[in-house]
């Protein structure tokens, strides 16, 4: 291309030509020809007037370098919306990133469930239609006790469907300290109206007693309802119906206890050094005649919610037809199973069950972690950055245990200029980490961005981009003037 003088009018490529650019090609393959054409088009329309006014040059115009640009714009509109992050927030089963982490076992599940043909509700042995409960029946008639089980979709629906399969145009009798509120406007009241269940509140937030209940059993009665306040806690002056007790009153009035668990826990975690949650199986024991919990929470599986219980009132469960609005997917069955097989090995449980390792990182291998990665970070964020290795306190999150806190380490980033700039350095610099092809989520707490390290298992993939922190703008600026 001959070089062009002030006195020359510049002129964009043609789309013709353009196209015949062997780096076009190569995009029209990838992206087909329309969005190629489109992408192009594009490109030189908003070329078009810059051109004119003289603000690019020919190397700028280049149809190589105009190839380029639209394969990057290509790249930016066909790339996936679902996208991995790094998840350094320090609340480990967190709602918003998708919660639990499965299992390689459980990830093998779901590609050959996806893959293959399946017996999702065919019986190999009788040849004859099944039902798809029966694929995980046996496990967690095993792990927890249970009678019967049926799973839907999350344990929200679990709860809607029990309390309307089990207690319509009948009371509900409930603790005030239970009414709680779990998110994304769950609410306990509202879900029973929805249930169509009429709601009887007993007690006072922080104090219920057996006699409370008691007096509110009558004629229009149909369940008794206990909620496991897991995102709460009533400290204090304080007065709560044991499980048991409770079972025990409900029966003598031939009413069955619902338990929702929220969380609810296959084993007792205190023995990985976490804190209490109370099992399935021991409220099962208790008496609870239907237990519901979560599969993406403790338990470490696929979004899923699980109904657990007796024979007969599971039997109604499942004859509601919200239960068929409400039913789990092949892929959620498949990783369900598998993870549930896990839990047969208690010993090797926490290797196998990445939430549960997640939990259970030490602390030293944490903090370790943090002192590995300081200085190279420091280098690239530059001088208008201090960076430490620290330790922090993290979270199991989905409401499960919410005072408890799990003790690790974090990279906290604090910005070197006056406290009138830094809450904007930090929104800076929080975005830019939020920009990296693989985003970066931290938590900004006081005067710094916090990194916890307790969830970074792939260095590779924070090492890899690590550089193009520095290419933002926004951090070149603080920079400057930090
Ligand atoms: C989390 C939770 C739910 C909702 O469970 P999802 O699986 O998120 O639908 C219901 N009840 C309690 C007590 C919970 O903690």
């Amino acid at each position: 291309m001959s070089a062009t003088s002030a006195s020359q009018a510049l002129r964009l490529p043609s789309i013709d030509s353009l196209l015949r650019h062997p780096a076009c090609q190569a995009l029209a393959e990838r992206y087909g020809r329309d969005a190629l054409l489109a992408g192009l088009r594009q490109l030189l329309d908003d070329l078009r007037e810059p051109v004119l006014k003289g603000e690019l040059n020919a190397v700028e115009i280049a149809p190589d370098v105009l190839a380029g640009r639209a394969g990057e714009r290509l790249a930016i509109q066909h790339r996936s919306q679902v996208r991995r992050v790094l998840n350094l927030t320090g609340t480990v089963l967190h709602t918003n990133l998708g919660r639990a982490l499965l299992p390689e076992s459980a990830i093998e599940a779901v590609q050959l469930a996806a893959r293959y043909p399946l017996n999702l509700e065919f019986d190999l042995r009788s040849g004859k239609r099944g039902d798809r409960d029966d694929l995980i029946e046996g496990l967690i008639r095993e792990l927890t006790g249970a009678e019967a089980v049926t799973v839907v979709n999350n344990n929200a629906a679990a709860v809607l469907l029990t309390l309307n399969s089990l207690g319509a145009r009948k009371e509900g009798i409930i603790s005030r300290g239970e009414l709680i509120e779990i998110g994304g406007a769950f609410r306990i009241p509202d879900i029973m109206a929805r249930a169509g269940v009429k709601l009887h509140e007993v007690g006072t937030t922080n104090r219920t007693h057996a006699r409370d209940y008691e007096a509110a059993i009558g004629p229009r009665s149909g369940l008794v309802m206990r909620v496991h306040a897991s995102n709460y806690t009533i400290e204090g002056f304080t007065a709560r119906v044991p499980t048991a007790e409770l079972a025990e009153l409900a029966h003598r009035h031939g009413l069955p206890l619902l338990e929702d668990l929220g969380s609810g826990s296959l084993l007792d975690l205190t023995r990985w050094g976490l804190p209490a949650e109370p099992t399935v199986r021991q409220a099962l024991l208790d008496g609870a005649d239907i237990v519901t919990f979560s599969g993406d929470k403790l338990l470490g599986g696929p979004q899923a919610g699980l109904i657990v219980g007796r024979k007969d009132l599971i039997a109604k469960i499942k004859k509601n037809p919200l239960k068929r609005a409400l039913r789990v997917d092949k892929l959620t069955l498949a990783a369900l199973e598998a993870v549930l097989a896990l839990y047969r090995d208690p010993d090797r449980l926490a290797e196998r069950l990445p939430s549960l390792r997640l939990l259970t990182r030490p602390q030293a291998d944490i903090f370790a972690q943090a002192e590995r990665l300081q200085p190279s970070l420091a280098q690239v964020l530059g001088d208008g950055w201090s960076v430490s290795a620290v330790p922090a306190l993290g979270m199991i999150g989905s409401g499960s245990q919410p005072v408890a806190r799990l003790p690790g380490a974090a990279l906290c980033l604090r910005p070197n200029v006056s406290k009138r700039l830094r809450g904007r350095r930090l929104l800076g610099l929080e975005a830019a980490f939020r920009r990296l092809p693989i985003p970066v989520l931290g938590r900004i707490d006081g005067d710094a961005l916090w990194l916890d390290l307790r969830q970074l298992d792939d260095e590779a993939a924070w090492m890899a981009q690590l550089d193009q922190l520095a290419q933002f703008d926004q951090l070149q600026e603080e920079g400057r003037d930090g």
